[in-house]
């Protein structure tokens, strides 16, 4: 079963590409999500129409996707997913759990 199934937000090309999440002060001294972003910035170069990279290479979209594996965030900063576009087109803030979806899990 694909893990963002039961997912309010799809997982799609278009929404990683406006989350926020790579510009959040939570993982910006993320030593594991900054080499996520590497592998992910690198795989868009070569990836082929249609493709899509795996959660375990994007540093964001934990709204649609689910909690982080990185376990060197820092929560205490500001969350900010509320200027997000995604965040806006699926009227997140009406959803659980409410923002930090890198450490409550994906909206539902
Ligand atoms: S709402 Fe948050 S987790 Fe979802 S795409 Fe936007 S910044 Fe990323
Ligand atoms: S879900 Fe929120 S707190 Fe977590 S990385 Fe994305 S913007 Fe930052």
């Amino acid at each position: 079963m694909n893990a963002c199934e039961n997912a309010k937000v799809p997982y799609t090309i278009e929404n990683i590409k406006k989350c926020m999440c790579p510009k959040c002060p939570v993982q910006a001294n993320s030593k594991c999500a900054m080499d996520k972003l590497e592998n992910f910035a690198r795989g868009l170069e070569s990836a082929r129409e249609g493709d899509v990279p795996g959660p375990q290479d994007v540093p964001g979209m934990y709204c649609s996707a689910g909690r982080t594996t990185c376990q060197d965030l820092y929560p205490e900063e500001q969350c900010i997913c509320n200027t997000c576009a995604v965040w806006k087109e699926y009227h997140l803030q009406n959803v659980k759990p409410t923002m930090y979806f890198c450490q409550r899990g994906r909206a539902v």
